[in-house]
């Protein structure tokens, strides 16, 4: 089987090029593409890539972090600024899945894959999608739900730096320090005189796609970060979950042990 590469120096002309090819792909770090290549996968008959420096840029205020979606797990890693996600990347794969996975393709890994995803979910991110002749940016949940339907180029995510201290997240997995996650937990927890405000809380291979938590967040609305509290939120932690059953995990066992970790994540107790 012959693969085609070709490779662009402007996003918009590689985004032309992913809509009007059958089998074409767009190439990240091809830590998943050049496996499925490997394995002669016939689905990909053309790997288009793009050597636009926007694809790398990290851009970050007081405000608002923007990632160019070639922005690898290492280069996240290596940003100080970035130090509230570091925990999310360093649970991406071993060092060398690190080097070259791409922030624009884990939106796109399949699960139980996309712990960067559920992040990403957890802190309301949009994402800039590239066209032959304009950029659209539209709610990274959007992204998700319609993923499977076409080709679309992620440019770059961008989301508000979230409150010191607000963002958590966590990663259950069988092998440590790097295995492949029975389920991940990101959240974002704001809060006012010491009781929750616009949480949002989600779950990575809890579903086809990384999902949000809506149940937990608005049963978390107004409360304290407590046993009695959080009780609410984590009778309704598995509302809105359909987990799949792989050679990691069954999806029952996914599901009895959210709560559990949900639990710890919520009282700051993760690490323990
Ligand atoms: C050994 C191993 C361990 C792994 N461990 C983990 C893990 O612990 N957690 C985890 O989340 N993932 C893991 N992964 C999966 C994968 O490495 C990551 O999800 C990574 O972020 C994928 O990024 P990539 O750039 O390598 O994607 P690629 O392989 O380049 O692409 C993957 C898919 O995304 C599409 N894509 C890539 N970039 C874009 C873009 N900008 N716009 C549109 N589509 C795009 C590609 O066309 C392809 O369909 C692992 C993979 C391996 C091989």
């Amino acid at each position: 089987m012959t693969v085609t590469v070709k490779t662009f120096a402007r996003l918009s002309e590689a985004a032309s090029a992913l809509s009007n090819e059958r089998g074409a792909q767009f190439l990240g770090g091809g830590t998943l593409v050049m496996r499925a290549v490997n394995e002669a996968d016939p689905s990909v008959a053309t790997i288009i890539r793009s050597t636009d420096p926007d694809l790398v840029h990290i851009a970050v205020s007081s405000g608002r972090i923007e990632l160019g979606a070639g922005v690898t797990m290492a280069a996240i890693l290596a940003e100080r600024e970035l130090a509230f996600l570091h925990p999310v990347a360093r649970a991406v794969g071993g060092p060398a899945v690190r080097e070259a996975a791409t922030v624009g393709g884990n939106l796109f890994a399949p699960t139980p894959y996309g712990d960067f995803a559920a992040a990403l979910l957890a802190l309301d991110a949009t994402v800039s999608l590239a066209g032959g002749f304009s950029q659209r940016e539209l709610p990274l949940e959007e992204l998700l739900a319609r993923r499977e339907r076409g080709n679309s180029l992620v440019s770059s995510v961008a989301f508000k730096r979230p409150p010191a201290d607000a963002f958590r997240f966590t990663k259950v997995t069988r092998v440590h320090p790097k295995g492949i996650a029975v389920l991940s937990i990101a959240a974002q927890l704001p809060a006012a005189s010491g009781r929750v405000t616009g949480a949002r809380i989600a779950y990575g291979a809890m579903g086809k796609t990384p999902l949000r938590a809506k149940a937990a967040e608005r049963a978390l609305e107004g409360r304290t970060l407590d046993a009695a509290g959080i009780a609410p939120a984590l009778a309704v932690a598995a509302d809105g979950t359909a987990p799949v059953d792989d050679a990691i995990a069954s999806a029952w066992w996914r599901r009895e042990i959210l709560p559990v970790h949900l639990r710890r994540l919520l009282l700051g107790a993760a690490h323990l």
